[in-house]
């Protein structure tokens, strides 16, 4: 297995539901001996979506007064120490599709983590519900929509939507090859996430033991599909950071002969315009 000394998917308090600062996990990666880390919390809502949504994270105004100040004063502290990453893990909604690339000249890149999906009622469901086949068809749709913007690096958690709806039937391989093929044709990097093996695994109709995320037969088709995998912690604590269910995945990639990377490869830094 090769040495584990990176991670792209990284919460800090300012969500509300994680623990710690950015030096907090930047102390102990460098502690692990990691080369690279990427800070990428939960992206602001705005007004109108987050009140139709039970979430907790950062606001509008600590995004801008501590969260892009900070990320700028941790990367100045740990300068030649380790290569540092400022992000967000983002849900897309069309009414912040003009945000997306705002951010991104703010950020290093962004993540796109959907938990939430919108109905034509203007209302939203949520990731983890169960949910109907037409239902699991807009998951496939608006990530499909999102990745096509070319805004985002990385798919968190491709496979959550079977978190509540474990069969891998017809329904669940149609979504499953949607997405990792919308993953190639924008070349993003399609993330197994350590954060789903901290939670309950249970076993399929063939006797396998899965977890609900990364799950085995979604990695299976990824792998005969040939995208880009990327393996991280989505730590919210920093004892999270390299634990051993950031092993197990890496462990399970490798069993799957899964080919991940264990950089991302980004645009060359382009100046970044701040008074837009
Ligand atoms: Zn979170
Ligand atoms: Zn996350």
């Amino acid at each position: 297995m090769q040495k584990i000394d990176s991670n792209y998917h990284t919460h800090i308090w300012l969500c509300r539901h994680a623990i710690g600062d950015i030096d907090d996990y930047v102390d102990r990666a460098i502690e692990l001996g990691y080369k690279e880390i990427g800070i990428s919390d939960h992206v602001p809502l705005i007004d109108e979506i987050e009140k139709k949504l039970v979430t907790r994270r950062m606001t509008k105004e600590e995004y801008r007064t501590i969260y892009l100040p900070s990320l700028a004063r941790a990367k100045e502290k740990y300068q030649g120490k380790i290569v540092l990453y400022g992000a967000v893990e983002a849900e897309y909604f069309d009414a912040m599709d003009k945000l997306y690339p705002k951010m991104l000249k703010e950020l290093d890149y962004l993540i796109l983590g959907q938990h939430y999906l919108p109905l034509p009622d203007g209302s939203f469901f949520s990731v983890y519900d169960k949910v109907s086949p037409e239902r699991l068809d807009i998951y496939a749709k608006t990530v499909t929509k999102a990745l096509n913007t070319g805004c985002f690096k990385i798919l968190a958690h491709p496979d959550i939507y079977l978190f509540n709806n474990p069969d891998w039937n017809a329904y669940a391989i149609k979504v499953a090859e949607e997405i990792i093929d919308a993953c190639i044709a924008n070349n993003v990097y399609m993330e197994m996430n350590a954060n789903g093996i901290r939670k309950r695994s249970f076993m399929n109709p063939e006797g396998e033991l899965v977890y609900r995320y990364p799950r085995l037969e979604f990695w299976r088709l990824v792998r005969s599909k040939g995208a880009q995998v990327i393996i991280n912690d989505d730590c919210h604590t920093v004892e999270n950071l390299h634990d051993q269910a950031t092993v197990t995945a890496y462990q399970m990639a490798e069993a799957l002969g899964i080919k991940y990377s264990t950089r991302i490869s980004l645009p060359k830094a382009i100046e970044k315009e701040n008074n837009e």
